[in-house]
């Protein structure tokens, strides 16, 4: 019993610090008091993706006094109130802390961070049910992202259109690169001769007396070469990115090492046989293959000094 009682009291003098030095926003936005956020609602989007992530999760808000560093907190409070937040943003409380109640009476050395700790007690005791908000004092934002950064698509689809330009193939240059479940780039590779094999030396011609003659039972494909430049790293899940739909071959060896989608820009073969039987083969495996709808239509790498 003593001992129910002694935790229900610290329960209370953890309510009372909250209640002290604290305005509990959600409430105040479920009694109607807090009005709807007009033109922050970009920022007020990103303040939420933040308090989502599973680590670095601490939004910071810094902006001159009147630019609506509070407005966006009490449109979060907003938002809780009203239930159009992630679900684990749901069940959340936002507290505005006043720093100057809290600095008030403190005579001695040491009293301000006293009352600052008994706070931070009474958030974190209650794991996860908490977020806070200091509101003065902590002056925070500038939270303007750029806009026109690329998609990780976008990225990983344009290092293989970038690796493309290494080929010495005259006719066609398709680059891919290999990306993992963390979107860390496994490998990258071009279309192009075998080591050892003298670009100088070797058939690049489409049509010849031979078969001998042209480039096609030498060339490597930049699939192939993304796949054998991994070095042994596990390609698990992965998925590809490839300027061309893959032939069968290169489709052989995308499945055998355990990629799992192949995303691409042309399907220029797609009634080729050999482009039939990749997509029968992809589709018998469980392959994914999307063709990328980019936003944009290109992008400029620039080498100048000045623009770096
Ligand atoms: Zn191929």
């Amino acid at each position: 019993m003593a001992v129910k009682k002694r935790a229900a009291k610290k329960a209370e003098k953890k309510k009372k610090y909250l209640d002290a030095y604290g305005t509990n926003l959600t409430k105040k936005a479920k009694d109607g008091n807090i009005d709807k956020l007009i033109g922050r609602e970009q920022e007020l989007d990103r303040m939420i993706q933040i308090l989502n992530r599973r680590s670095k999760n601490n939004p910071c808000l810094i902006g001159e006094p009147g630019v609506g560093k509070t407005a966006i907190a009490e449109g979060l409070a907003l938002e809780i109130a009203n239930g159009t937040v992630p679900e684990s943003l749901k069940d959340k409380r936002v507290i505005s802390l006043d720093l100057t109640c809290m600095v008030a009476g403190t005579k001695y050395r040491g009293d301000f961070e006293e009352r600052i700790k008994n706070i931070m007690n009474s958030v974190t005791t209650k794991p996860n049910k908490w977020q806070k908000n200091i509101g003065k004092g902590l002056k925070v934002n500038n939270m303007a992202k750029r806009e026109d950064y690329i998609s990780w698509d976008e990225y990983f689809m344009g290092i293989a259109l970038l690796s493309a330009r290494r080929s010495k193939d005259p006719s066609t240059q398709v680059g891919a690169c290999i990306v993992n479940d963390e979107r860390k780039i496994v490998a990258v590779g071009y279309n192009g001769m075998p080591t050892g094999c003298n670009d100088d030396e070797m058939p690049w011609e489409r049509d010849g007396e031979t078969t001998l003659d042209t480039k096609y039972p030498f060339v490597c494909h930049a699939e192939l070469n993304a796949i054998l430049n991994t070095r042994g790293k596990s390609m698990v899940g992965s998925k590809i990115y490839v300027g061309l739909f893959p032939c069968n071959e290169c489709a052989k060896a995308i499945i055998q090492c355990g990629i799992k989608e192949v995303v691409y820009i042309s399907d220029k073969y797609a009634d080729t046989p050999g482009t039939r039987a990749s997509k029968r083969m992809f589709d018998a495996a469980g392959i994914k293959y999307t063709q990328l709808k980019p936003k944009r239509q290109e992008l400029t790498v620039d080498f100048r000094e000045e623009n770096v």
